[in-house]
């Protein structure tokens, strides 16, 4: 593990100060590699927050291009650079907040064929994607490779999240919640979405991430919290395990 330099003690100075942090923690952050699914609203504040923390690496997928309708959320991306592809903006502006950070950028839909090559290069998988044939494949994977998935979901003004941490014996995973199904019209072009709802729940993902990875707290594996913004409530169900699930069972 590489000492931290004088400048990375500053940067980091404000996290490195909590106990539950500290240098070790601070590390290990920098030593991590994470795949993050997806650059959009969630992706957006995941990666920031995940890259000014100090995570080493972020490998980050998507196959689209950013559109003016994407700058009311999507605050990793500029009005300047409507047009390119999402990855490309992301790297861009991660670079701004932090250069000690590595971004690797795919611009596409991972297979299961290009998950299977990702996931031993990585500590956590941040499921930011906004479709359930997505979300059903980096389930997949990261039970047959027993990475941790953090997972969430915002749609108009309700948000979802979870932790499925494979290499926990009497961990569920995301199949476990959800049968398989098509994907229906339920995306935020549909059915819309308010811009500060896709920041809390991303920022939940990002801190659910830097847990798994410094290794403090309680994560939420087990656990899945719904939040509803219209009243602010935060709900929270125990989620048990399916013996019968076809992925996990
Ligand atoms: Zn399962």
């Amino acid at each position: 593990m590489a000492e931290l330099t004088d400048q990375q003690l500053l940067r980091y100075s404000r996290q490195i100060m909590l106990g539950e942090v500290d240098i070790a923690g601070q590390e290990s952050l920098l030593d991590a590699n994470v795949l993050i699914v997806g650059a959009g609203g969630l992706g957006a504040p995941v990666a920031l927050y995940l890259a000014a923390a100090g995570v080493g690496e972020l490998i980050i997928a998507d196959d689209d291009h950013v559109e003016v309708s994407n700058l009311q959320r999507q605050i990793i991306h500029t009005q300047s650079r409507i047009g390119q592809t999402k990855v490309a903006s992301a790297k861009a502006q991660l670079a701004e907040i932090n250069p000690d950070v590595q971004v690797q950028t795919l611009c596409e839909r991972l297979s299961p064929a290009r998950l299977d090559e990702l996931l031993p290069q990585v500590q956590a998988v941040v499921d930011c994607s906004d479709n359930f044939s997505t979300r059903f494949a980096i389930n997949n994977a990261c039970v047959r490779h027993k990475v941790p998935l953090v997972s969430g979901a915002a749609i108009r003004l309700e948000g979802q999240l979870a932790v499925f941490d494979s290499r926990r014996a009497d961990s569920p995973c995301y199949r476990c919640l959800y049968e398989e199904q098509a994907d229906e019209n339920l995306s935020c072009a549909a059915s819309g979405v308010l811009a500060p709802l896709v920041g809390i729940i991303g920022s939940a993902q990002a801190l659910e991430t830097l847990k798994l990875l410094a290794g403090f707290g309680d994560t939420l594996s087990g656990r899945i919290q719904f939040y509803d913004g219209k009243t602010g409530q935060w709900r929270e169900m125990r989620l048990p395990r399916d013996p019968h699930c076809p992925v996990c069972g």
